[in-house]
């Protein structure tokens, strides 16, 4: 590739944040070019990312503003309810009636979100086809493989240099590379956070009985253990462990895997049988103490990496996608220039107050919840009890994890750029 103006906006990360702003920014006009180290039909396969997310119902809205709902639609379950508890005991789950403290209601919020559930549960797999199907019919340049190794932030461009030499140039360069961010730390914006030592353990699993489109999330000692539905009846679970116990649950033989999930699981759903290999994932917390610089952004886990213990990481990262198309076509279109610092203080004011709050949130759930403490225990209880027998309280929480508190952008209310 030669030198010069080669996009308007580079975005380093195909991921799921990175592949929808390109998307949105290239339906809008705007010229952007997606730069990954995994060739888009290798994140495709089925042993690439076993999880499925919960995505909120604003954030559902977005993809199918951007033309994925064909493609979407036949792999997204609907969240109808909600119920968390909090257990001692390993076999909590089982049981006909678990002592519920909080539940969640997909009709309490019907008049305001027209009928749309609490959530979406979709498979990465499923979403990232799509997405990959939409970048690819939508003609945006895709890199990849080729990464990022370096990049140089000049007053009028930034320059970005791949890991086989070639050298990109475009009046703005979006950081959508995870929490391992090259362009994060080529701007020289630090990090904090901190590693929980903890591990998600992520199974697909079979049910015998219908799960009716209720997520369940139980805080066991060790951390939470949630039972995410998905379509055909079968769910995905999420196992929070100690490290060591993790990896020890990812080594052990099916046989041994499955009696450690009977006796967390119980058989309320009836029988249950693991479908495709079990997944880890490492938790932490990161945020960038910035989200822009001069000719830089910031997007999803590179911005902030949460703990998944409420499913907000995704979301949180495709309310950003939302923001910052929206902030760069609105100035493009006005004639700015749109790594400019003005233009990206927009989008960082816009997202700034939520991503602290939510970061912070999770952060302080994370650690009253994975506790054992009979103190803390008491006094989540209770907590849990007033917020359930507070209507509006249980409502804000279901539209603020929908999505659809606050200033929304326009793709978030489903409309097109
Ligand atoms: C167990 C678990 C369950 C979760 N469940 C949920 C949930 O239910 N709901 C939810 O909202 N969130 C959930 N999350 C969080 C969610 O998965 C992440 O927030 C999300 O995947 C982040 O997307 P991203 O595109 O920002 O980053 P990533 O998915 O990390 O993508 C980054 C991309 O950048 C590429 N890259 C890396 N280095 C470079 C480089 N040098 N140059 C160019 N490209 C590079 C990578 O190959 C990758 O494709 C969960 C997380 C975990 C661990």
């Amino acid at each position: 590739m030669s030198e010069g103006r080669n996009a308007d906006v580079i975005v380093a990360g195909a991921g799921m944040a990175g592949a929808t702003l390109a998307l949105s920014l290239k339906q809008a006009g705007l010229d952007p070019v997606l730069i990954d180290p995994v060739a888009f039909d290798d994140q495709l396969a089925p042993a690439f990312d076993g999880r499925a997310s919960a995505i909120a119902y604003a954030a559902y809205r977005q993809w199918r503003a951007l033309g994925l709902g064909d493609a979407l639609d036949p792999h997204a379950q609907r969240i109808e309810q909600i119920l968390v508890t909090d257990s001692t005991t390993p076999g909590a789950a089982a049981g006909a009636a678990p002592p519920f403290f909080l539940r969640f209601d997909s009709g309490e919020i019907a008049d305001r979100s027209d009928g749309e559930p609490l959530g979406y549960l979709l498979e990465n797999r499923h979403t990232r086809a799509a997405l990959a199907g939409a970048v690819k019919a939508a003609g945006i340049e895709v890199l990849a493989p080729a990464r990022v190794a370096q990049a140089a932030f000049g007053p009028r461009a930034a320059e970005v240099t791949l890991a086989d030499g070639r050298v990109l140039s475009a009046p703005l360069a979006v950081g959508a590379e995870g929490r391992g961010s090259v362009i994060r730390a080529e701007a020289g914006i630090g990090a904090i956070g901190w590693d929980y030592r903890q591990t998600g353990v992520v199974a697909t699993v079979r049910l015998e009985r219908p799960h009716e489109g209720v997520a369940y999330e139980y805080f066991l000692p060790g951390g939470p253990f949630a039972i995410l539905p998905l379509t055909d009846d079968r769910a995905s679970l999420v196992w929070t462990e100690s490290t060591a116990r993790g990896a020890a649950l990812k080594a052990a033989r099916p046989e041994m895997f499955q009696a450690h999930l009977e006796r967390r699981f119980g058989d309320f759903l009836g029988a249950i049988a693991v479908e495709g290999p079990v997944f880890t994932y490492p938790l932490s917390l990161q945020l960038a103490e910035r989200m822009v610089a001069p000719r830089v952004a910031l997007l999803g886990d590179a911005a902030h990496g949460v703990h998944p213990i409420a499913g907000q990481g995704l979301n949180l990262g495709l309310k950003g996608a939302a923001a910052l198309a929206e902030v760069l076509v609105d100035a493009a279109r006005a004639g700015e220039d749109i790594g400019s610092e003005a233009v990206l203080e927009r989008y960082a004011a816009w997202r700034r107050f939520d991503t602290v709050m939510l970061s912070a949130g999770m952060d302080a759930f994370v650690r009253l919840f994975s506790n054992d403490n009979p103190l803390l225990r008491m006094a989540r209880g209770a907590g849990m009890a007033v917020v359930n027998r507070i209507g509006p309280a249980r409502r804000f929480f279901m539209q603020e994890a929908g999505g659809a508190v606050g200033d929304l952008p326009r793709l978030l209310r489903g409309e097109t750029l």
